[in-house]
């Protein structure tokens, strides 16, 4: 069975980006009659507001993006990260390190003079006849995974094809901090695997988590999901996408006079292709939709088609809809009694909701 999916976290609005993964990852799901996932990565405490974790959770209803089962907070779960970091520590894929803050900064100045990539010495790293320094008093340790010295970390991505890292790029990193925390990348592999996921489809900016995630898998005995890593949505320069260009709050695009079935269209085809086709109701979406067929490049943000999907959806929407829509701008339509002739009409003209809206008043 397919499992997937979306794990924001809540140090924001929910953007069209997160929103594009969201989507990806639930026609994979539906369309394979799996089970798709809403995780709230919170383990940023300062970071994290409940007012962007409502937003992100409010922009979800809109779009009438359904999730399975409850929503998990990682936040509620850390006893169960420490059991698994405990097993680590007794299985010997993990270590306690108690290298003190100015011995790692000092560490880090020499590596950095000597223009090499920081990377942990391995001081505490137990190995067959080594001698391990004497515990030092009144530090609290970190954890540490135990990770390859030697050889590759390769796995097929779904998207981007073979994926090979050197050893060398992953260091013995922090799996737990001395307050006995759990890192983002242990947190994320343990939800992942506790929550089944076969595929994970994410944001090409996590592409340098993974071989981390894939060394906690091994050190775990447990195999990895599929992962899929989707190119960023530029802006039409090529640059990162910014505020003015798009970025904004998904649910600024419902201010702006958007329907949702248009913006998830805009966003499907925003890294994903069907030939030429460019209007995809839900159900072509679920029928055709395949990770595998996410385009490879980085794709660019378009505002005109965006403008000219809704254009097409706010023509071929119901008028009860439309009567439905207009009163979140404060027009109530129900009364009038011309209001089917009036939206006849004005429904051809309208690139947005704000617009049909002009066009009546
Ligand atoms: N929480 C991460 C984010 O919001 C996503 C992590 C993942 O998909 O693995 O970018």
């Amino acid at each position: 069975m397919t499992v997937t999916r979306f794990a924001p976290s809540p140090t924001g609005y929910l953007h069209i980006g997160g929103l594009r993964t969201a989507l990806y990852s639930y026609l994979w799901a539906r369309k394979n009659g799996g089970v798709f996932r809403l995780r709230i990565e919170d383990t940023d405490l300062e970071r994290n507001s409940q007012e962007a974790l409502n937003a992100i959770i409010e922009a979800f209803n809109w779009v009438g993006l359904s999730y399975d089962g409850e929503v998990e907070y990682q936040s509620k779960r850390t006893e169960i990260y420490k059991k698994y970091i405990n097993q680590l520590l007794e299985s010997g894929n993990a270590y306690k390190c108690y290298m003190s803050k100015e011995e790692l900064d000092s560490l880090r100045a020499k590596q950095e003079a000597a223009k090499q990539t920081p990377r942990y010495d391995e001081t505490w790293r137990p190995e067959d006849g080594k001698v391990l320094p004497q515990i030092p008093e009144g530090i609290e340790p970190v954890i540490r995974i135990k990770a390859p010295k030697t050889g590759e970390i390769r796995f097929v991505d779904g998207v981007k094809g073979d994926m090979k890292f050197d050893a060398s790029f992953v260091d013995d990193f922090v799996i737990a901090r001395s307050n006995g925390m759990p890192t983002y990348n242990f947190v994320v592999t343990i939800d992942d695997m506790l929550m089944e996921m076969t595929d994970v489809i994410r944001g090409d900016d996590h592409l340098s988590n993974t071989p981390k995630q894939i060394v906690i898998y091994n050190a775990l005995g447990v195999k990895h999901p599929n992962f899929y890593h989707v190119p960023m949505i530029n802006n039409p320069e090529g640059k990162k996408l910014s505020k003015r260009d798009g970025a904004m709050d998904v649910m600024d695009y419902k201010r702006l006079g958007y329907l949702p079935e248009a913006l998830l269209n805009f966003l499907v085809r925003l890294g994903w292709s069907n030939k030429d086709q460019e209007i995809f109701s839900m159900k072509e979406m679920l029928e055709l939709f395949d990770p595998k067929n996410i385009n490879k490049s980085a794709s660019a943000y378009n505002a005109e088609k965006l403008l000219w999907l809704n254009s097409e959806y706010i023509k071929t929407v119901s008028n009860d809809r439309l009567i439905e829509e207009l009163k979140f701008f404060d027009l109530d339509l129900t009364n009038y009694s011309k209001k089917e002739e009036i939206l006849n009409l004005a429904k051809q003209r309208a690139n947005t909701l704000l617009e049909l809206k002009k066009s009546i008043l």
